[in-house]
């Protein structure tokens, strides 16, 4: 990824800006490819080429395919291995370009669900806050922003808030994150998107009825620096952007940073890595603040992380193939979460532990039902590889309704059943 910063840079200001003329850039593809040896994974390795599948690649794990976005020149050394690859994406700066086109209100408001023009595309770090301003005037019953709750490496706020109806008595606490992985700009969209749904939910719907019983905490953009280093620099940063001791390579894998089995698989101690888990566990800002966040809200039972892409909900394990103690409840929740999902638009998710996807250590997920007593899940939004990471943003709401529906299906779901405590909370 470092080698090609300057053609990313170049696309992604192509991208964002309407008036740049189109140089000629070198072409970039995103190839899927099935490693078959030890030798092709040290060669993705060694060339730190950029792996587009959520897992990344590491020693020991063959036969997986993988997304990596390669030039030219990649593309044959890659090839030269005997990896066995396909065209995936044929143009990498074509997809950016359809990425950043805006959806006309005409459009958004051919939509069953009530919708809001803030959704006609992928909103910077300041639209976010602002519109987390324009909700606390607008919902003063419902709507409570509760500031910043730490502090990003670059010094930007974590913000959070919370939706609930003014009934009170004993509430269980919801969280979801958005964000933790700067590239995965659906991500962000998609946790406000769940957040309008809530407020705009009508009086009687069965999302309405959840707030009588339910506090839901929201941290849309859980990495912002990030975020913002993706929409202005490098459109396919995944990390934080903390400095690294010792290192002139920057970031670290906030989903590699949590506090459960930390490092012990699928995650690097490269801090030139994509995976780079840190120095220890919520050695980042980002990790530790929201940890301390989650563990304050004493009614807690739940959490989701959001991530793209792949169109999967993950229950736990993700650092271990052994099943959790009550893997019934985790799996008729995360089937059910994928059946309501697809009940909007047919789109397909499939249900699965996060280890069955590719093991990794040091997880949101995990920590949440390892360490924090809460069940915790991973949904990777859409899509399946075909836009990847640029989704269009035409397709921001599609992704959230659906989404939606696997949020109210979840919410339902834990109220509904005894939660299972996984383990008690270990130093
Ligand atoms: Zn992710």
């Amino acid at each position: 990824m470092r080698g090609t910063l300057s053609t990313v840079t170049a696309l992604a200001l192509l991208a964002l800006s309407t008036h740049a003329s189109p140089l000629p850039q070198p072409r970039e593809q995103v190839l899927r490819c099935t490693l078959d040896t030890a030798e092709q994974v040290s060669h993705i390795e060694n060339q730190n080429l950029d792996v587009w599948s959520h897992h990344g690649v590491s020693a020991g794990e063959k036969a997986r395919p993988i997304d990596v976005r390669v030039n030219d020149a990649q593309k044959a050394a890659l090839l030269a291995t005997g990896v066995r690859c396909e065209p995936f994406i044929e143009d990498v700066a074509a997809l950016l370009k359809e990425e950043m086109i805006p959806v006309s209100q005409q459009t958004l408001q051919k939509r069953a669900a009530p919708s809001d023009p803030y959704f006609s595309t992928y909103r910077s770090f300041a639209e976010i806050n602002a519109q987390i301003a324009k909700w606390a005037s607008a919902y003063p019953t419902t709507f409570k922003d509760l500031g910043s709750v730490g502090q990003s490496a670059q010094g930007r706020a974590l913000r959070a808030f919370k939706i609930t109806s003014a009934k009170t008595g004993p509430k269980k606490a919801i969280w979801l994150n958005g964000g933790i992985h700067a590239r995965e700009w659906v991500s962000s969209a998609t946790t406000m998107y769940i957040a309008h749904s809530l407020l705009t939910a009508p009086a009687g719907s069965p999302a309405a009825a959840l707030l009588d019983s339910l506090e839901f905490y929201f941290t849309p953009m859980s990495n912002p620096d990030g975020y913002e280093y993706s929409r202005t620099t490098n459109r396919m940063w995944r990390k934080n952007r903390g400095k690294n001791a010792g290192s002139s390579c920057i970031g670290t894998d906030l989903n590699r940073n949590w506090d459960e089995h930390w490092n012990v698989v699928g995650a690097s101690q490269d801090p030139c890595s994509d995976t780079y888990s840190g120095t220890k566990a919520f050695s980042a800002p980002e990790t530790l603040a929201l940890s301390k966040f989650a563990l304050s809200l004493p009614n807690r039972v739940a959490g989701i992380d959001l991530h793209s892409y792949g169109q999967y909900v993950l229950r736990p394990w993700g650092w271990t193939y052994d099943a959790p103690p009550n893997n019934d409840f985790y799996t008729r929740l995360g089937d059910g979460m994928r059946d309501a999902i697809r009940s909007v638009y047919g789109t397909r998710y499939t249900s699965q532990s996060g280890a069955d996807l590719y093991p990794a250590a040091g997880a949101t997920d995990d920590w949440m039902n390892a360490k924090a007593r809460m069940v915790g899940f991973t949904i990777e939004l859409r899509d399946t590889g075909s836009y990847g990471f640029a989704l269009p943003a035409r397709l921001i709401v599609p992704t959230g309704e659906e989404a939606f529906a696997g949020v109210v299906y979840y919410a339902r779901f834990v109220l509904d059943n005894k939660v299972p405590i996984l383990t008690p909370a270990r130093s």
